[in-house]
């Protein structure tokens, strides 16, 4: 499993305090340089059991084909060129409407297989609010190109959890995006990240986080919005339809392990994990080991997210028998197979169902 973050955008979105820099040419060239000289260090690192890409950002659509080429040249050198079983490229709709067909084409000639276009809303008000780049009209017109194209896994990122978004609102959000008929749809609840715009404007005064009742209120609604259209609900944020679960991601939930390359990206190994920190270029990396404790908690969470679930082997060996069955009585969990699981209509309240058992 190799990430790459490609740390471009064109502008930035009020609640995102990912690394990113403004999008130019130098930067693209530096960035570049810098992502094939840690391919070639870390080549060996590379563990490609689950062999996936994932391009992830930022922004991946804004770096130059030219520039894309050239780092998957030099993955091939050093002898992991593909074909991956799932190449995934993070894109934005707005380049997809202004690079069109020809763009599209030489992306699937490179071998992407997956996109993952950051819709987050059909609302024009809201998408200004968020300062995206894009409208409605552009976001469908962009899906439809990526069909046209040949796309055949295609997966929309939406938000919802926002102290403006009116209930209709999201309703028809979601109408909208089955109407398109993605083989994945992920839905995020908004969080206020640190160093974004929108954490300051929480500081000014100027906005008000959602309500719980709200939040949850629109995540029930998507829930039972996707299952009647067919989606399964594979992990706490992700449905697919039937066969289409995101690899790369599941295989973080699994705990695989990956190589994350570029600025600001994470790797994970055995009971280590690493990050580069976030310049464009001469980045240091950084790694740290799991204690035990860690470990386990990591575990427990990352397996409980997911519908399959944690194995109950693991989870009574490591749980109290007592909470394992206080939550068992009041449904917040569930026994199938050799498996414990937070059923669908407990999902919301995850994080305190796992308190229970920690
Ligand atoms: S959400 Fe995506 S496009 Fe917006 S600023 Fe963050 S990384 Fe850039």
């Amino acid at each position: 499993m190799i990430y790459i973050h490609i740390p471009f955008c064109r502008s930035f979105c009020t609640y995102c305090d990912f690394y990113s820099e403004k999008a130019t040419a130098e930067g693209f060239t530096e960035f570049t340089d810098a992502v094939c000289e840690e391919i070639r260090r870390r080549a060996l690192e590379f563990d490609t059991s689950l062999n996936t890409l994932y391009l992830g950002g930022g922004t991946p659509s804004q770096l130059p084909l030219q520039d894309l080429t050239r780092i998957l040249l030099t993955l091939e050198e050093c002898g992991h060129g593909g074909p991956f079983t799932e190449f995934t490229m993070e894109v934005n709709p707005e380049d997809i409407v202004e690079r069109g067909l020809p763009y599209l084409h030489s992306l699937r000639s490179l071998g992407v297989n997956r996109v993952s276009m950051g819709v987050q809303s059909f609302d024009d008000g809201l998408l200004r609010w968020m300062n995206r780049r894009h409208d409605s009209e552009r976001a469908c017109r962009a899906f439809g190109l990526l069909r046209e194209a040949g796309f055949g896994n295609i997966g929309l990122d939406l938000i919802f959890g926002l102290s403006n978004l009116e209930d209709a609102v999201w309703e028809e959000t979601i109408k909208k995006a089955i109407e398109l008929h993605p083989e994945h749809i992920s839905c995020y609840q908004l969080t206020v990240e640190g160093d974004s715009v929108l954490a300051h404007r929480l500081e000014n005064g100027e906005y008000t986080e959602a309500s719980d009742e709200q939040c949850r209120r629109q995540y029930d609604t998507l829930c039972r919005a996707l299952g009647e259209a067919g989606y399964l609900h594979y992990e706490i944020s992700n449905f697919c339809l039937p066969g289409f679960e995101a690899r790369h991601n599941q295989g973080y939930w699994e705990r695989r392990p990956y190589v994350g390359l570029g600025p600001s990206a994470h790797s994970f190994g055995g009971n280590v994990r690493g990050w580069n920190s976030s310049e464009l270029s001469g980045y240091t990396y950084t790694q740290e080991s799991l204690s035990p404790e860690d470990e386990k908690m990591e575990k427990l969470m990352l397996s409980l997210r997911t519908s399959k679930g944690a194995q109950a082997s693991f989870l009574e060996a490591n749980c109290p028998a007592s909470a394992i069955a206080t939550l068992v009585k009041n449904g917040a969990l569930q026994r199938q197979g050799a498996y414990y699981r937070i059923p669908e209509d407990h999902f919301f309240v995850s994080d305190e169902i796992i308190r229970e058992l920690v």
